[in-house]
């Protein structure tokens, strides 16, 4: 039988909310994000907050593939979008202010440039990259306009959560910061997409984890998960070739982003989910240089898993996956739950088999008794169940307390709130 993809925001097999599919339903087109250089540089370089920047800012401001700032913004928005219209004819356009720190310059000069490339043929929005640190109350005011005008996104750079962390990155603002610049573009219904990145310098897992656990409660609209990558003439790249530290192979990458997508509310978009360095200014890790490797791994890790962004945060996604994966078209099913949302997703598991929730009952018979109502399924008559079962058939029990007796004959799963319990009848 074919394994339905229950991933609601997805039209296709992807198990994550793309921005594609996103920009797909908001504007019925295919949409493009031109990256441009205005020219700018960053508080956390000249000295404002900080000097040096980022540990892992290469010198073009981590906008590496935006255009070259020697340029007019126009020319080289027109440069790159020439290019796509050849494949693309009716494609549309955001212009997305990439390079550096993209609110870092007086309210007329910022306007001047955002509105050159909201001028264009085709633009149907911006993206602006900054810091949490470096958007003045004016300049929110006029996003707050510019938002009732065109498609406006803000993207903030975090990378981390963890303090030590930030501190070691040489971020230079604090998570305060960040969280109150949220807030305030949010109070102004402006769109908030925040970077990430994963790898980071003794960050463990469960670190990585509690960052996206964070963004989940923010109500962000999107989010970037980079992979940390380690260029040449950086800070960063320095630290390295001195002193080494672990850097994460692809199948960790992999597995963690993963994780981070099961936990991730899906209406979050991601807008990326690994790093695209240059390979000359690669250090490492070298398998980020095969990006679509990347991207197909972690499709067929979340097919492996049978689960998909926001899974974590229901137990009835865990029940829907137990069910998908051992129930067999020609089943007969026993269930003590005959609500309607169970018997609908039941018959979607069977084509031949059938759904019993009488009690006209035959031994060896069933494939499947689900039991959400762990009082009926005591210690007395789980023989009489078992018995009920054909020698693949197995009993899915859902409980909100642990149960010391099912622990004994069965196998536990403990998942957001609810312990599952699965008895096989050999
Ligand atoms: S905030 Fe951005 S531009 Fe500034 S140093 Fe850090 S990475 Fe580079």
């Amino acid at each position: 039988m074919k394994k339905k993809n229950y991933f609601c925001y997805s039209d296709n097999n992807k198990r994550y909310h793309t921005l594609n599919d996103y920009y797909q339903n908001k504007f019925h087109s295919k949409i493009f994000k031109i990256s441009l250089n205005a020219g700018f540089t960053c508080p956390n370089i000249d000295g404002s907050v900080g000097t040096g920047g980022c540990i892992y800012c290469s010198n073009l401001g981590s906008g590496d593939f935006a255009g070259n700032s020697q340029e007019s913004l126009t020319n080289q928005f027109y440069q790159i979008r020439d290019e796509i219209s050849k494949k693309w004819p009716e494609g549309k356009y955001i212009g997305y202010f990439q390079a550096h720190t993209n609110t870092y310059a007086p309210l007329p000069i910022l306007k001047q440039k955002y509105e050159e490339i909201l001028k264009l043929d085709n633009v149907v929005g911006l993206s602006i990259a900054t810091r949490p640190d470096a958007i003045t109350e004016e300049c929110l005011d006029y996003f707050e306009e510019l938002s009732k005008k065109t498609f406006l996104t803000i993207e903030l750079g975090l990378q981390t959560i963890h303090e030590n962390t930030s501190k070691f990155i040489n971020r230079c603002h604090s998570l305060k910061c960040f969280e109150e610049m949220v807030k305030k573009l949010q109070k102004r219904h402006i769109e908030v997409v925040v970077h990430i990145m994963n790898g980071l310098p003794y960050e463990t897992k469960e670190m990585m984890l509690e960052t996206v656990k964070y963004l989940n409660k923010l109500k962000i609209n999107g989010i970037k998960i980079h992979m940390l990558h380690i260029l040449k003439d950086t800070k960063l790249g320095l630290l390295y070739k001195q002193n080494p530290f672990p850097v994460l192979t692809k199948n960790e990458y992999i597995d963690i982003v993963c994780d981070q997508l099961e936990i991730l509310d899906p209406s979050i978009v991601i807008h990326r989910i690994t790093g695209d360095p240059k390979k000359e200014d690669l250090i490492a890790p070298n398998w980020l240089l095969k990006k679509f490797d990347v991207l197909n791994s972690i499709d067929k890790e979340l097919v492996r898993r049978n689960t998909y962004q926001g899974f974590r945060l229901s137990s009835i996604n865990f029940r829907k996956k137990i069910m998908s994966e051992n129930i067999h078209h020609y089943d007969q099913i026993y269930t003590f739950d005959d609500s309607k949302e169970t018997l609908n997703f039941l018959n979607t598991l069977i084509d031949t088999g059938s759904i019993i929730t009488s009690n006209n009952l035959q031994k060896g018979k069933l494939g499947f008794i689900y039991c959400n109502d762990s009082t009926l399924l005591c210690r007395n008559n789980i023989r009489y169940w078992k018995s009920l079962l054909h020698n693949k058939g197995m009993i899915f029990i859902e409980t909100k307390e642990p149960n010391s007796f099912y622990q004994e004959i069965g196998e536990e799963t403990f998942f957001i709130d609810t312990y599952f319990y699965v008895i096989k009848k050999n």
